[in-house]
């Protein structure tokens, strides 16, 4: 490998790794991406440089800028890695319900961070609220990932590419979950065009309505809403698989001590999801890529009780 310019460089080309012992007695065949082999730990690094690249190129963002984004915790720190090269300042919004980590981590790389009540939609005190009512009192510029085209176009530019070729085109199935939608609808687009019968699957959150079922409340940080992004495309997804915190957070552990994956809970959430899809019989022999989107390291005091 040549010696690089910046860590941006170091974003995407992340590996697949098959799960040897939690699908073990699975039919088909159950792969990881292994999203927190990127930089800053999450899938989200590739959206964050593509929405700055984005409106740097058109404009938008000048230099010595404020970034100002609602944030999970994920885009959040790919916005601060990206700021911290290019000279920008960041100010994020987070709801209470993302872990300390994940705002401590903000911080480390010199952002401001804001944290909200966990308010619904409609109300003002709502992070996504908040962030754009920062965004035109003061000027700053707002990537808004749930709405940036960049955000899926860079899924089906380098996600989607990285999954077909590093299968051998054998891909089947592509589980994973969605906040933003932008990794099923960029890499589910992706991967239909070179084969029309690849399945897209969305692990959803019980309490999420991205996928049917009730509102309500759950634990799972980044996934699930309770109304469709415009970055979600639901002509991409062919079914959506519901899964509850409980399961999801035992699957965490799982990889973590019986494949040394530590990952987080919008992973195990897509792998529960991948192996109830494996278990259907006419899937059995069937390649399934499940996203693991980022670092069991965010989630030391709240997943796996530290
Ligand atoms: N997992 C985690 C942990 C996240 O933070 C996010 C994004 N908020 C996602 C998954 C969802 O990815 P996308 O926004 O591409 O749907």
């Amino acid at each position: 490998m040549p010696i690089l310019d910046s860590v941006l460089d170091v974003i995407g080309a992340t590996p697949l790794v098959r799960l040897r012992r939690v699908a073990a007695d699975c039919p088909a065949e159950i792969v990881g991406k292994l999203e927190a082999c990127n930089p800053g730990g999450s899938v989200k690094d590739r959206i964050a440089v593509a929405m700055i690249d984005a409106a740097e190129l058109d404009g938008t963002l000048a230099p010595g800028a404020t970034i100002v984004e609602a944030t999970a915790g994920n885009t959040g720190v790919g916005l601060a890695m990206t700021a911290a090269v290019r000279g920008y300042r960041c100010v994020f919004v987070m709801p209470e319900k993302m872990s300390r980590e994940k705002e401590a981590l903000l911080r480390a790389y010199g952002a401001e961070v804001i944290r909200t009540a966990n308010a619904p939609l409609d109300d003002p005190e709502n992070f996504l609220s908040v962030a754009v009512r920062l965004a035109d009192e003061n000027g700053w510029f707002l990537p808004d990932q749930f709405a940036n085209p960049a955000n899926p176009e860079m899924h089906e530019a380098t996600t989607g590419p990285e999954i077909w070729e590093d299968s051998d085109g054998r891909v089947d199935a592509l589980v994973a979950g969605a906040g933003t939608g932008g990794t099923l609808t960029g890499a589910g687009r992706f991967l239909k065009r070179q084969k029309p019968d690849v399945s897209v699957v969305l692990a959803d959150p019980v309490g999420s309505t991205l996928g049917g079922g009730p509102d309500g409340c759950y634990r799972l940080e980044g996934i699930g809403s309770s109304r469709i992004p415009p970055n979600y495309d639901p002509a991409v997804v062919d079914e959506a698989i519901k899964v509850t915190d409980d399961e999801a957070f035992a699957m965490c552990r799982r990889l973590a001590t019986e494949e040394g994956l530590l990952v987080g809970g919008a992973a195990g959430c897509a792998v529960v999801a991948a192996l109830a899809w494996a278990a259907r019989s006419e899937n059995a022999g069937k390649l399934v890529v499940a996203i693991l989107p980022d670092t069991g390291r965010n989630y030391l005091s709240g997943i796996f009780g530290a």
